[in-house]
Order: C-alpha cells, then sequence, then structure tokens
C-alpha cells in the first residue's frame, strides 16, 4: 500500500512525499461506557490508513483520495464543513489544530489504505489521526498524541455532528502491538496490557446490516443513564457519572430506580467491572475467563441495555455453541456492525464456512470476517 501511495504521489504532485500510517482499532470488551465516564479496552489493528504529505508552498491542501480516486482541495486559512465527505475529516482536523495555534500551511496529500469502511473498525479515526500525524510530522510540530486523539474526537464532533468519544482516535494514536489498552475515560488516560494469545486469534464478523435505530436508540440510552445519574444523586451524594456506583451497591440501585432505568445502569455498572476483569484475565494469560466476559458483555448488552439485534445475537449464539471458540460479542454500538470472536487458529476456516453457511440461511446476507491482531499506533513511515 506504501509503494503505491508514493507511486500515486509522485504521479501527481511530481515530488517525494513523507509518508504516515494510522491503523482502524477493535474493542476488546467495555460497550456503552465511555459517555459515563467508565473503562473501554480497545486495540489498534494492523489494518489502516497509508499517507503520503509535501508542503506546496501555497495557502491550498491538495488531496488525492486513493481509495475513492477523487480530489478534494480547500484553502487551509478559510473554509466550512462539508458533512458527509471524506475531505470533511481533513478539513475538521486542520480546523482543530489552527485553533490550537499550529501554524498550518499548504500541503498535497495522498492517502488510502485497506481499512473497510463503515464495518466498526473505526476508519474515520484512522483518517483523522493519521491526518495530525502527517500534518505533525510536515511541519515539525511534534503534536502529542493525546492532543491528536482529543482533536480528532472533536473534528468529528464539530465537522461531522457526531458526538462520539474519545476511544477511536485515542486507540488509534497510542495503540501498541500485541497490547490492549485499558482507557479511563474520565481521566483519559490509559494503562497497557500485554496480549498473548498463543494458539487464538480474534476474528470479527461482519453482520453487514445497519438499523436505523442505531442513533436515535444511542441518545435515548445516553439519557437513560443520565437520568438514573440525576435520581440516584440525593441517596449516593456526590456521583457525576454510572462510573461511581459500585457494584455492591447495585441493590440498593435496585431499589431506587423504575425497572426500565434500573437495568440500563445495571448494564453500565458492571460493564466497568468486566473491563478491569478482563484485564486481569488477560494479564494472567486466562483466556477462558476473559471469553466468559465476552459472552456476559453481549448478554447484558442484549438484554439489559438493549441495543444488540437479531443478526448480532445470531452470530454471538452460534459462536457460543463451538468448543473451540472462547468468546463472543456485539462490538460497537449495537443495531448491526460486527462480532468480535475470540477462537482457536487452526479451527478459523472450520468457523468461517459453518458462519457463513447458517448465517446466510437465517438472514439471506453473507457476513464478512475480518482477522485482526493487537498492532501499533499511528506513526511516521521511513
Ligand atoms: P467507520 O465506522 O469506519 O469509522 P464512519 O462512517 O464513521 O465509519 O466513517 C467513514 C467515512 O470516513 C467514509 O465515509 C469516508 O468519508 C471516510 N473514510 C474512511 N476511510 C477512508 C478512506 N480510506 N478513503 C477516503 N475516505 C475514508
Ligand atoms: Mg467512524
Amino acid at each position: 500500500m506504501r509503494e503505491l501511495i508514493t507511486k500515486s504521489f509522485l504521479e501527481i504532485f511530481a515530488q517525494e512525499p513523507i509518508h504516515a500510517f494510522a491503523p482502524g482499532r477493535i474493542n476488546l470488551i467495555g460497550e456503552h461506557t465511555d459517555y459515563q465516564e467508565g473503562f473501554v479496552f480497545p486495540a489498534a489493528v494492523a489494518q489502516g490508513i497509508y499517507f503520503g504529505i509535501q508542503k506546496n508552498n501555497s495557502n491550498s491542501a491538495r488531496i488525492h483520495s486513493f481509495d475513492f480516486n477523487e480530489d478534494f482541495r480547500f484553502d487551509v486559512k478559510s473554509f466550512s464543513p462539508r458533512k458527509g465527505h471524506w475531505g470533511n475529516y481533513i478539513m475538521g482536523m486542520v480546523s482543530q489544530l489552527n485553533q490550537a495555534g499550529y501554524e498550518i500551511e499548504g500541503f498535497d496529500m495522498v492517502f488510502g489504505g485497506n481499512i473497510p469502511v463503515g464495518s466498526g473498525l473505526s476508519s474515520s479515526a484512522a483518517l483523522s489521526v493519521g491526518v495530525g500525524t502527517s500534518i505533525s510530522g510536515l511541519f515539525d510540530l511534534d503534536i502529542p498524541k493525546k492532543s491528536l486523539a482529543l482533536y480528532a474526537q472533536k473534528s468529528e464532533n464539530l465537522f461531522e455532528g457526531l458526538n462520539c468519544g474519545i476511544m477511536d482516535p485515542y486507540a488509534s494514536a497510542f495503540g501498541k502491538a500485541d497490547h490492549a489498552l485499558l482507557l479511563d475515560c474520565r481521566s483519559n488516560s490509559h494503562e497497557e496490557v500485554p496480549i498473548s494469545l498463543g494458539q487464538y486469534s480474534l476474528l470479527l464478523v461482519n453482520t453487514n446490516v445497519k438499523h436505523k435505530l442505531a442513533d436515535s436508540a444511542y441518545n435515548k440510552r445516553r439519557s437513560a443513564c443520565e437520568e438514573s445519574v440525576d435520581i440516584l444523586s440525593s441517596t449516593f451524594t456526590g456521583i457525576k457519572t454510572l462510573r461511581d456506583i459500585a457494584e455492591a451497591d447495585l441493590p440498593k440501585v435496585k431499589s431506587i430506580l423504575p425497572k426500565e432505568l434500573f437495568s440500563k445502569a445495571k448494564h453500565v455498572i458492571l460493564e466497568d467491572v468486566r473491563v478491569h476483569q478482563a484485564g486481569e484475565s488477560l494479564r494472567s494469560g486466562e483466556l477462558g475467563k476473559f471469553g466468559e466476559l465476552m459472552k456476559a458483555s453481549h448478554k447484558s448488552l442484549s438484554q439489559d441495555y438493549e441495543v444488540s439485534c437479531e443478526e448480532l445475537d445470531f452470530l454471538a449464539k452460534e459462536s457460543w455453541k463451538k468448543k473451540y471458540v472462547l468468546g463472543s460479542r456485539m462490538m460497537g454500538g449495537g443495531f448491526g456492525g460486527c462480532t468480535i470472536n475470540l477462537l482457536e487458529n487452526n479451527h478459523i476456516l472450520e468457523f468461517k464456512k459453518s458462519i457463513a453457511t447458517s448465517y446466510l440461511a437465517a438472514f439471506n446476507i453473507e457476513p464478512d470476517f475480518i482477522e485482526v491482531k493487537p498492532s501499533d499506533g499511528a506513526r511516521l513511515v521511513k
């Protein structure tokens, strides 16, 4: 991919670029906890986006998307959002950098990669973080990774209108090979947890569906959590989010909250606990325990938090039946997207065949399989 980007850059701009790379990400466990300042457990993956970039001594940014074979141009001193266009992620980052006081001059850029768009690996975060990394390298700005992650988050918020969390750009920026990041969404800091999978692998199965409910349900769940915090704060004084409630307080929480709110709060409170347990089990190499936590997470998301769908439930349940699968759960916001599965290497082919057949029979849709491996985060490439 890198060579293709260089070649394309030379053809279009007739000079040598410098290079950067930014990966997509998975989340091992910790779903719908980020907006309650809880814990998540992402890792960067090997799939990502490559960038070639060079100064052009003007005020223009001239960009070529290799994957979409499309050009986009804007004036780095004066531009406005263009929602839904890939160029928006680039303008969003330049806008953040400008606001932070970095002097950005004109540049030429070609980028392209191998993250399937919109399937849960967060190609948009890779694009934003990669733009930040390449501009930082080109103009010798030495921008800290955490700032890049925060700019990327703000950029998507302001330019795309997406109320997204810090996890995706954070994982793309800080990823480390054979590690996952136990990320605290209150302090925005993380612990690296080594992951040694041995004879096991992580495999995503894409349902290839996206139900319309997703956005409205997301907002409803967020408000439900906020309502619970409001109600609970008269008993649990000083709490700011559900993250501040301990597992031991669940019986009390149950006696206070209406049934509907309780099941939602319970998910968030126990999912935080599961993230820490997952950290422990991966640290000590207890993959079986981690697999059980994945299953518990899925059940909680499906039954208590109610953000799963038929297709995700089907894939998870089919996987749980197989002896060589240690764990399986929905990954991401829900109502479609992927399941993440931990299974024995030498059964991957058998798994793909079996799942493809049963999923096709049940829904008349072909699933996609994506092999993922915890990998290094965004960087300049020599
Ligand atoms: P995801 O879950 O993959 O982040 P999003 O809908 O949030 O999906 O972001 C996908 C958008 O990001 C695309 O529509 C496009 O605008 C931009 N994008 C991602 N990867 C690329 C790429 N390789 N080339 C051009 N644009 C990309
Ligand atoms: Mg995205």
